[in-house]
């Protein structure tokens, strides 16, 4: 996500700098990670009954691996955003990293071309993550022997990676909610069609609050959505034949 404004938020830390950018994480993330690391222990406690501290260590390695994973992905698609925003001679501030995602503290310089590209630098980004994991899958395969009893583990990181480039495309670029990326899309294209930056934003957040209140009712049931289930279920099997048979060429 790419968004403008600068104010600091509460119980935010700076960790580093990426390409001169600071970077900060926000308390809640190193939370979620404590609580996903305890519920995965507990639940391999649950169905083993006795501890078994060798299991217990690989969940703890696996579970910190992910995590890493996920943060440097989302790093990296806010990267794509000040990149973006860069190219077009705008201007970055810095890069938030919370439980819900990313955002990137950036602005294009006012142009909708420029907003679009900013929006769209951020996704992009999940193309070639895919193709790295894609490698090192392909890599761990042909290294079985050497990787021995971690191979399944490491396929398995490398599928979940996979995995993961192909959510957040799907989930940035369909979903159009505000601050999602494909809302930023949204706005720049009827910009670019001639539309008013303010009845852009008005559009954009009634097409938000109908995408949320259709979503809510269908999360509790009020209402069936075949058409989103046809569509979102035809991208999960495509996500899915991808991650099954990550070599398609191969295939052929
Ligand atoms: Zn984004």
């Amino acid at each position: 996500m790419a968004a403008e404004r600068v104010g600091p938020i509460p119980l935010e830390f700076r960790l580093c700098s990426a390409c001169g950018i600071p970077i900060y994480v926000h308390v809640f993330l190193v939370g979620f990670f404590v609580w996903r690391l305890s519920d995965e222990e507990a639940a391999a406690k649950r169905s083993q009954g006795l501890p078994n501290y060798r299991k217990a260590t690989e969940i703890a390695l696996t579970c910190s691996i992910s995590f890493v994973i996920l943060f440097l992905t989302v790093l990296i698609h806010e990267l794509g955003h000040c990149a973006g925003a860069k190219l077009v001679g705008g201007r970055v501030s810095r890069i938030l990293l919370w439980p819900l995602g990313g955002l990137a503290f950036c602005s294009s310089g006012g142009g909708a071309k420029g907003d679009l590209l900013v929006a769209l630098a951020g996704p992009l980004t999940h193309a070639p993550q895919y193709l790295a994991w894609l490698s090192l899958y392909r890599l761990a395969v042909h290294s079985q022997e050497e990787l021995g009893s971690w191979a399944p583990t490491v396929r398995g990181l490398c599928h979940g990676a996979m995995h993961l480039q192909i959510i957040l495309v799907v989930f940035n670029l369909l979903v159009p909610v505000y601050p999602l990326d494909c809302s930023q899309v949204i706005i720049s294209l009827c910009r670019l069609c001639g539309a008013s930056q303010r009845s852009a934003a008005y559009f954009m957040v009634a097409l938000s609050l109908l995408c949320m209140a259709v979503l809510l009712a269908s999360m509790v049931g009020a209402l069936h959505l075949p058409v989103l289930v046809f569509v979102f279920g035809h991208l999960v099997r495509v996500a899915a034949s991808l991650v099954e048979n990550p070599c398609p060429v191969a295939a052929v």
